[in-house]
Protein backbone atom coordinates (compact mmCIF):
# COMPACT_ATOMS: atom_id res chain seq x y z
CA UNK A 1 0.00 0.00 0.00
CA UNK A 2 0.78 3.17 -0.49
CA UNK A 3 2.34 5.32 2.31
CA UNK A 4 3.29 8.87 3.09
CA UNK A 5 6.81 9.54 4.70
CA UNK A 6 7.53 12.03 7.88
CA UNK A 7 10.18 13.78 7.32
CA UNK A 8 12.14 16.89 9.24
CA UNK A 9 15.06 18.42 11.04
CA UNK A 10 15.82 17.04 14.56
CA UNK A 11 13.79 19.12 17.49
CA UNK A 12 10.51 20.46 14.69
CA UNK A 13 8.27 18.31 16.04
CA UNK A 14 8.21 14.95 14.18
CA UNK A 15 8.11 12.80 17.06
CA UNK A 16 5.23 15.05 18.51
CA UNK A 17 3.15 14.65 15.36
CA UNK A 18 4.29 10.80 14.82
CA UNK A 19 3.71 9.99 18.26
CA UNK A 20 -0.30 11.75 18.20
CA UNK A 21 -0.49 9.93 15.00
CA UNK A 22 0.31 6.43 16.71
CA UNK A 23 -2.11 7.31 19.43
CA UNK A 24 -4.83 8.14 17.43
CA UNK A 25 -4.34 4.93 15.40
CA UNK A 26 -4.26 2.78 18.19
CA UNK A 27 -7.78 3.70 18.85
CA UNK A 28 -8.71 2.54 15.38
CA UNK A 29 -9.48 -0.80 16.91
CA UNK A 30 -10.17 -2.34 13.25
CA UNK A 31 -6.90 -2.56 12.37
CA UNK A 32 -5.40 -5.11 14.36
CA UNK A 33 -2.40 -5.44 12.46
CA UNK A 34 -0.24 -8.37 13.72
CA UNK A 35 3.33 -6.75 13.65
CA UNK A 36 3.64 -2.95 12.83
CA UNK A 37 6.86 -1.69 11.96
CA UNK A 38 7.51 1.05 14.89
CA UNK A 39 8.07 3.50 12.06
CA UNK A 40 4.52 3.00 11.10
CA UNK A 41 1.62 4.80 11.80
CA UNK A 42 -1.55 3.29 10.79
CA UNK A 43 -4.84 6.20 11.11
CA UNK A 44 -8.05 6.09 10.05
CA UNK A 45 -9.16 8.50 6.92
CA UNK A 46 -11.54 10.82 8.41
CA UNK A 47 -15.03 10.38 6.21
CA UNK A 48 -18.10 12.04 7.02
CA UNK A 49 -19.98 10.55 4.29
CA UNK A 50 -19.22 7.22 5.92
CA UNK A 51 -21.65 8.55 9.09
CA UNK A 52 -24.04 9.47 6.77
CA UNK A 53 -24.27 5.90 4.83
CA UNK A 54 -24.69 4.68 8.49
CA UNK A 55 -27.30 6.25 9.41
CA UNK A 56 -28.90 5.53 5.85
CA UNK A 57 -28.25 1.76 5.92
CA UNK A 58 -27.92 0.92 9.66
CA UNK A 59 -25.28 -2.16 9.48
CA UNK A 60 -23.85 -4.13 12.20
CA UNK A 61 -20.97 -2.59 12.02
CA UNK A 62 -19.09 0.39 10.11
CA UNK A 63 -15.18 0.23 9.13
CA UNK A 64 -13.18 3.41 7.88
CA UNK A 65 -10.43 3.08 5.93
CA UNK A 66 -6.91 3.48 6.90
CA UNK A 67 -3.99 4.97 5.79
CA UNK A 68 0.07 4.85 6.84
CA UNK A 69 2.58 7.68 7.63
CA UNK A 70 6.42 6.18 7.70
CA UNK A 71 8.50 8.18 10.32
CA UNK A 72 11.80 8.84 8.37
CA UNK A 73 14.18 10.29 10.93
CA UNK A 74 17.99 11.30 10.73
CA UNK A 75 17.78 14.23 8.08
CA UNK A 76 21.13 15.85 8.60
CA UNK A 77 22.93 18.28 6.33
CA UNK A 78 25.44 15.75 4.24
CA UNK A 79 22.71 13.55 4.28
CA UNK A 80 23.70 12.94 0.49
CA UNK A 81 27.15 12.72 1.42
CA UNK A 82 26.01 9.78 3.90
CA UNK A 83 26.92 11.52 6.62
CA UNK A 84 25.36 10.77 10.03
CA UNK A 85 22.63 8.26 8.98
CA UNK A 86 22.49 10.30 6.30
CA UNK A 87 22.17 7.11 3.29
CA UNK A 88 19.47 5.21 5.31
CA UNK A 89 17.64 8.29 5.45
CA UNK A 90 17.48 8.56 1.45
CA UNK A 91 16.67 4.97 1.02
CA UNK A 92 13.66 4.92 3.40
CA UNK A 93 12.94 8.60 1.30
CA UNK A 94 12.95 6.48 -1.66
CA UNK A 95 10.34 3.64 -0.47
CA UNK A 96 7.76 5.99 0.25
CA UNK A 97 5.25 7.45 -2.06
CA UNK A 98 4.85 11.04 -0.70
CA UNK A 99 6.70 13.12 1.72
CA UNK A 100 5.24 15.45 4.47
CA UNK A 101 7.86 17.98 5.36
CA UNK A 102 7.63 19.29 9.10
CA UNK A 103 8.42 22.72 9.37
CA UNK A 104 9.09 24.33 12.86
CA UNK A 105 7.21 27.45 13.10
CA UNK A 106 6.71 28.03 16.92
CA UNK A 107 9.36 30.09 19.30
CA UNK A 108 10.21 28.39 22.51
CA UNK A 109 13.37 29.17 24.26
CA UNK A 110 12.90 25.38 25.61
CA UNK A 111 13.53 23.92 22.48
CA UNK A 112 16.91 24.62 20.82
CA UNK A 113 16.85 24.65 17.42
CA UNK A 114 19.78 22.83 15.21
CA UNK A 115 20.93 25.74 13.37
CA UNK A 116 20.98 28.19 16.83
CA UNK A 117 17.74 29.88 15.04
CA UNK A 118 14.45 29.49 13.93
CA UNK A 119 14.14 30.15 10.39
CA UNK A 120 11.67 27.74 8.13
CA UNK A 121 13.06 29.02 5.54
CA UNK A 122 16.53 27.94 5.70
CA UNK A 123 15.38 24.62 7.26
CA UNK A 124 13.16 23.68 3.92
CA UNK A 125 16.21 24.32 1.63
CA UNK A 126 18.82 22.35 3.91
CA UNK A 127 16.26 19.10 3.25
CA UNK A 128 15.35 20.38 0.15
CA UNK A 129 19.28 20.26 -1.13
CA UNK A 130 20.06 17.47 0.62
CA UNK A 131 17.48 15.62 -1.68
CA UNK A 132 18.26 17.64 -4.83
CA UNK A 133 22.24 16.66 -4.66
CA UNK A 134 21.19 12.76 -3.43
CA UNK A 135 18.94 13.06 -7.20
CA UNK A 136 21.68 14.96 -9.17
CA UNK A 137 24.36 12.30 -8.18
CA UNK A 138 21.58 9.78 -9.74
CA UNK A 139 21.40 11.77 -12.62
CA UNK A 140 25.25 12.39 -13.33
CA UNK A 141 25.47 8.43 -12.94
CA UNK A 142 22.86 7.39 -15.57
CA UNK A 143 23.36 10.22 -18.04
CA UNK A 144 27.11 9.15 -19.31
CA UNK A 145 25.40 5.76 -19.92
CA UNK A 146 22.21 7.02 -21.60
CA UNK A 147 24.77 9.82 -23.79
CA UNK A 148 26.49 6.69 -25.10
CA UNK A 149 23.91 5.12 -26.80
CA UNK A 150 22.75 8.24 -28.09
CA UNK A 151 25.42 8.42 -30.24
CA UNK A 152 24.75 5.18 -31.54
CA UNK A 153 21.03 6.30 -32.95
CA UNK A 154 19.13 4.58 -29.92
CA UNK A 155 15.67 6.59 -30.28
CA UNK A 156 14.94 5.77 -26.45
CA UNK A 157 17.58 7.01 -25.41
CA UNK A 158 17.99 9.85 -27.47
CA UNK A 159 14.64 10.95 -25.65
CA UNK A 160 15.81 9.51 -22.28
CA UNK A 161 18.80 12.32 -23.31
CA UNK A 162 17.02 15.35 -23.52
CA UNK A 163 14.98 14.62 -20.61
CA UNK A 164 17.57 13.98 -17.85
CA UNK A 165 19.78 17.12 -19.01
CA UNK A 166 16.68 19.24 -18.88
CA UNK A 167 16.42 17.67 -15.20
CA UNK A 168 19.93 18.20 -14.17
CA UNK A 169 19.86 21.93 -15.49
CA UNK A 170 16.48 21.77 -13.07
CA UNK A 171 18.32 20.50 -9.99
CA UNK A 172 21.61 22.93 -10.81
CA UNK A 173 19.50 25.62 -10.31
CA UNK A 174 17.90 24.34 -7.09
CA UNK A 175 14.95 23.15 -8.57
CA UNK A 176 13.37 20.03 -7.66
CA UNK A 177 11.92 17.75 -10.11
CA UNK A 178 8.17 17.57 -8.74
CA UNK A 179 8.53 21.86 -9.82
CA UNK A 180 9.68 21.15 -13.13
CA UNK A 181 7.22 21.01 -16.37
CA UNK A 182 7.27 17.66 -18.62
CA UNK A 183 5.34 16.60 -21.91
CA UNK A 184 3.62 13.52 -21.44
CA UNK A 185 6.78 11.85 -23.41
CA UNK A 186 8.73 13.10 -21.36
CA UNK A 187 6.35 12.10 -17.83
CA UNK A 188 6.83 8.96 -19.09
CA UNK A 189 10.71 8.71 -18.59
CA UNK A 190 10.87 10.70 -15.99
CA UNK A 191 8.78 7.78 -14.14
CA UNK A 192 11.41 5.42 -14.65
CA UNK A 193 13.73 7.28 -12.75
CA UNK A 194 12.64 7.10 -9.09
CA UNK A 195 13.81 10.20 -8.25
CA UNK A 196 13.58 11.53 -4.78
CA UNK A 197 12.58 15.17 -5.60
CA UNK A 198 10.04 13.61 -7.46
CA UNK A 199 7.92 12.52 -5.44
CA UNK A 200 4.79 14.95 -4.15
CA UNK A 201 5.68 17.05 -1.30
CA UNK A 202 3.68 18.53 1.22
CA UNK A 203 4.82 21.67 4.29
CA UNK A 204 3.42 20.71 7.82
CA UNK A 205 4.06 24.13 9.63
CA UNK A 206 3.88 23.01 13.60
CA UNK A 207 3.36 26.66 15.15
CA UNK A 208 2.61 27.08 18.64
CA UNK A 209 -0.58 26.49 20.90
CA UNK A 210 -1.67 30.08 21.11
CA UNK A 211 -0.51 30.69 17.28
CA UNK A 212 -3.55 27.92 16.77
CA UNK A 213 -6.42 30.29 17.30
CA UNK A 214 -4.87 33.04 15.35
CA UNK A 215 -2.26 32.71 12.91
CA UNK A 216 -2.30 35.97 11.42
CA UNK A 217 1.02 37.28 13.44
CA UNK A 218 3.12 34.17 12.76
CA UNK A 219 5.83 35.21 10.03
CA UNK A 220 7.51 31.90 10.01
CA UNK A 221 3.69 30.18 8.31
CA UNK A 222 3.62 33.03 5.67
CA UNK A 223 7.23 32.50 4.68
CA UNK A 224 6.47 29.05 4.39
CA UNK A 225 3.10 29.39 2.66
CA UNK A 226 5.21 31.71 -0.30
CA UNK A 227 7.77 29.33 -0.43
CA UNK A 228 5.06 26.48 -0.90
CA UNK A 229 3.45 28.25 -3.26
CA UNK A 230 6.53 29.03 -5.47
CA UNK A 231 6.27 25.33 -5.74
CA UNK A 232 2.78 24.65 -5.83
CA UNK A 233 3.14 22.73 -2.67
CA UNK A 234 0.43 22.64 -0.13
CA UNK A 235 0.76 23.73 3.53
CA UNK A 236 -1.02 22.16 6.24
CA UNK A 237 -0.87 24.12 10.07
CA UNK A 238 -0.80 22.09 13.05
CA UNK A 239 0.64 22.68 16.58
CA UNK A 240 2.02 19.20 17.26
CA UNK A 241 1.56 19.36 20.88
CA UNK A 242 -2.14 19.79 20.44
CA UNK A 243 -2.11 16.95 18.44
CA UNK A 244 -0.90 14.83 20.74
CA UNK A 245 -3.54 15.90 23.17
CA UNK A 246 -6.77 15.44 21.16
CA UNK A 247 -4.72 11.92 19.66
CA UNK A 248 -6.50 10.03 22.35
CA UNK A 249 -9.91 11.66 22.89
CA UNK A 250 -13.03 10.03 22.15
CA UNK A 251 -14.72 11.60 19.06
CA UNK A 252 -17.53 14.25 21.16
CA UNK A 253 -14.68 15.10 23.67
CA UNK A 254 -12.46 15.93 20.66
CA UNK A 255 -15.70 17.99 18.62
CA UNK A 256 -15.61 19.92 21.55
CA UNK A 257 -11.89 20.79 22.17
CA UNK A 258 -11.65 21.44 18.81
CA UNK A 259 -14.44 23.87 18.85
CA UNK A 260 -12.99 25.73 22.08
CA UNK A 261 -10.21 26.68 19.90
CA UNK A 262 -12.17 27.46 17.14
CA UNK A 263 -11.22 25.03 14.79
CA UNK A 264 -13.71 22.67 12.87
CA UNK A 265 -11.43 19.82 12.10
CA UNK A 266 -7.77 18.55 13.97
CA UNK A 267 -4.49 18.98 12.37
CA UNK A 268 -3.66 15.62 12.17
CA UNK A 269 -7.39 15.08 10.27
CA UNK A 270 -6.25 17.89 7.36
CA UNK A 271 -3.35 16.05 7.22
CA UNK A 272 -4.88 12.77 6.54
CA UNK A 273 -6.85 14.11 4.22
CA UNK A 274 -4.43 15.87 2.11
CA UNK A 275 -1.74 13.30 2.30
CA UNK A 276 -4.71 11.10 0.71
CA UNK A 277 -4.75 13.40 -1.94
CA UNK A 278 -1.38 13.97 -2.58
CA UNK A 279 -0.80 10.27 -3.19
CA UNK A 280 -3.78 10.50 -5.93
CA UNK A 281 -5.92 7.88 -3.48
CA UNK A 282 -9.85 7.61 -3.41
CA UNK A 283 -12.60 5.89 -1.46
CA UNK A 284 -15.24 3.95 -2.23
CA UNK A 285 -17.90 1.91 -0.29
CA UNK A 286 -19.63 -1.02 0.57
CA UNK A 287 -22.62 -0.54 2.13
CA UNK A 288 -24.83 -3.54 3.19
CA UNK A 289 -26.72 -4.33 6.47
CA UNK A 290 -24.17 -6.39 7.92
CA UNK A 291 -21.20 -3.64 7.59
CA UNK A 292 -20.46 -0.48 5.83
CA UNK A 293 -16.95 0.61 4.53
CA UNK A 294 -14.63 2.29 3.13
CA UNK A 295 -12.18 1.16 1.13
CA UNK A 296 -9.20 3.08 -0.41
CA UNK A 297 -7.34 2.87 -4.19
CA UNK A 298 -5.57 4.64 -6.75
CA UNK A 299 -7.32 6.61 -8.50
CA UNK A 300 -7.60 5.50 -12.58
CA UNK A 301 -8.49 2.01 -10.94
CA UNK A 302 -10.70 -0.39 -12.95
CA UNK A 303 -13.50 -2.23 -10.65
CA UNK A 304 -12.24 -5.41 -10.95
CA UNK A 305 -8.56 -4.01 -9.91
CA UNK A 306 -10.97 -2.36 -7.16
CA UNK A 307 -12.71 -5.68 -6.30
CA UNK A 308 -9.53 -6.96 -5.93
CA UNK A 309 -8.49 -5.02 -3.02
CA UNK A 310 -11.45 -6.67 -1.01
CA UNK A 311 -10.37 -10.19 -2.13
CA UNK A 312 -8.26 -11.26 -4.97
CA UNK A 313 -10.99 -13.85 -6.14
CA UNK A 314 -13.69 -11.37 -6.41
CA UNK A 315 -11.02 -9.99 -8.77
CA UNK A 316 -10.69 -13.44 -10.77
CA UNK A 317 -14.21 -14.06 -11.17
CA UNK A 318 -15.13 -10.36 -11.95
CA UNK A 319 -18.56 -10.40 -13.57
CA UNK A 320 -19.91 -6.74 -12.58
CA UNK A 321 -20.22 -3.86 -10.16
CA UNK A 322 -23.83 -2.11 -9.49
CA UNK A 323 -22.75 1.12 -8.66
CA UNK A 324 -24.72 4.21 -7.27
CA UNK A 325 -22.58 7.57 -6.78
CA UNK A 326 -22.45 8.66 -3.12
CA UNK A 327 -24.88 11.59 -3.63
CA UNK A 328 -27.36 10.11 -5.88
CA UNK A 329 -27.70 7.55 -3.10
CA UNK A 330 -28.61 9.90 -0.17
CA UNK A 331 -30.70 11.74 -2.31
CA UNK A 332 -32.21 8.69 -3.03
CA UNK A 333 -32.96 7.79 0.31
CA UNK A 334 -32.10 4.34 -0.06
CA UNK A 335 -30.47 1.54 -2.14
CA UNK A 336 -34.01 0.56 -3.48
CA UNK A 337 -35.13 4.17 -4.46
CA UNK A 338 -31.79 4.53 -5.96
CA UNK A 339 -32.57 1.93 -7.95
CA UNK A 340 -36.23 2.93 -9.24
CA UNK A 341 -34.68 6.32 -10.19
CA UNK A 342 -32.49 4.49 -12.40
CA UNK A 343 -29.41 5.36 -10.34
CA UNK A 344 -27.64 2.48 -10.24
CA UNK A 345 -25.26 1.77 -12.96
CA UNK A 346 -23.91 -1.80 -14.06
CA UNK A 347 -20.78 -1.70 -15.05
CA UNK A 348 -17.95 -3.60 -16.64
CA UNK A 349 -14.64 -5.04 -16.82
CA UNK A 350 -13.48 -1.78 -18.10
CA UNK A 351 -15.14 0.64 -16.12
CA UNK A 352 -12.77 3.08 -14.02
CA UNK A 353 -13.82 3.47 -10.45
CA UNK A 354 -14.99 7.09 -9.09
CA UNK A 355 -14.36 8.59 -5.77
CA UNK A 356 -17.77 8.06 -3.68
CA UNK A 357 -18.92 4.98 -5.88
CA UNK A 358 -21.02 2.54 -3.72
CA UNK A 359 -20.57 -0.71 -4.65
CA UNK A 360 -22.01 -4.03 -4.63
CA UNK A 361 -19.53 -6.74 -6.87
CA UNK A 362 -20.64 -9.79 -8.69
CA UNK A 363 -18.36 -12.19 -9.39
CA UNK A 364 -18.14 -16.11 -10.13
CA UNK A 365 -16.71 -18.24 -7.45
P1 LIG B 1 11.77 16.02 16.47
O1 LIG B 1 13.20 16.01 16.84
O2 LIG B 1 11.53 16.75 15.21
O3 LIG B 1 11.15 14.68 16.52
O4 LIG B 1 11.05 16.93 17.57
P2 LIG B 1 10.19 16.55 18.85
O5 LIG B 1 8.84 16.12 18.45
O6 LIG B 1 10.97 15.64 19.71
O7 LIG B 1 10.06 17.99 19.51
C1 LIG B 1 11.19 18.66 19.98
C2 LIG B 1 10.77 19.50 21.12
O8 LIG B 1 9.86 20.51 20.67
C3 LIG B 1 10.06 18.72 22.21
O9 LIG B 1 10.50 19.22 23.45
C4 LIG B 1 8.60 19.05 21.97
O10 LIG B 1 7.86 19.01 23.18
C5 LIG B 1 8.68 20.46 21.42
N1 LIG B 1 7.56 20.74 20.57
C6 LIG B 1 7.06 19.99 19.54
N2 LIG B 1 5.98 20.57 19.00
C7 LIG B 1 5.77 21.71 19.70
C8 LIG B 1 4.79 22.76 19.63
O11 LIG B 1 3.87 22.73 18.81
N3 LIG B 1 4.94 23.78 20.52
C9 LIG B 1 5.96 23.82 21.44
N4 LIG B 1 6.04 24.84 22.27
N5 LIG B 1 6.86 22.86 21.53
C10 LIG B 1 6.78 21.82 20.68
Amino acid sequence: SLTAGIVGLPNVGKSTLFNAITKAGALAANYPFATIDPNVGIVEVPDNRLNVLTELVEPKKTIPTAFEFTDIAGIVKGASKGEGLGNKFLAHIREVDAVCQVVRAFDDENVTHVSGQVDPIDDIEVINMELILADLESVDKRLPRVAKMAKQKDKDAVAEEAVLSKIKEGLEAGQPVRALEFTKEEMKAVRHFHLLTQKPMLYVANVSEDDLMDLSGNEYLKAIEEYASKEGSEVIVISAKVEEEIAVLEDDEKDMFLEELGLSESGLDKLIRASYDLLGLATYFTAGVQEVRAWTFKKGMTAPECAGIIHTDFQKGFIRAETVAYDDLVEAGSEQKAKEAGKVRLEGKEYIMKDGDVVHFRFNV
